[in-house]
């Protein structure tokens, strides 16, 4: 079964300028430049659309502020089990 995602991330193509720091320094390395140039003429960053946990190390690192928006996903709910002694379900 997949493992639920622990991150998203936005780019704004506009506001990158394609300098790579995000992609070089995505720890399981979900980032790529885009083979697409932007209206400025370079090559945006892009989420290859899984594998964020939502470090945030790709928004610290960008020097254009608003190019990169990271959500970090809530986890899901932790199941707890109540166990109470004393008795048994009956065997079959
Ligand atoms: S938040 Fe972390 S894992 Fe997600 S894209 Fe940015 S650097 Fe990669
Ligand atoms: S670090 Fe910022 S400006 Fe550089 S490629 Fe990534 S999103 Fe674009």
């Amino acid at each position: 079964m997949a493992s639920q995602p622990r991150g998203d991330i936005a780019i704004n193509a506009e506001e990158c300028k394609g300098c790579g720091l995000c992609v070089e320094s995505c720890p399981p390395k979900c980032l790529e430049l885009a083979q697409e140039l932007s209206s400025y003429g370079v090559h945006p960053a892009r989420y290859v659309g899984q594998g964020c946990t939502g470090c945030g190390i790709c928004f610290y690192c960008c020097p254009e502020p608003g190019a990169i928006t990271v959500y970090r996903l809530a986890p899901p709910p932790k199941v707890t089990v109540v166990v109470q002694g004393g008795e048994h379900a009956a065997t079959l």
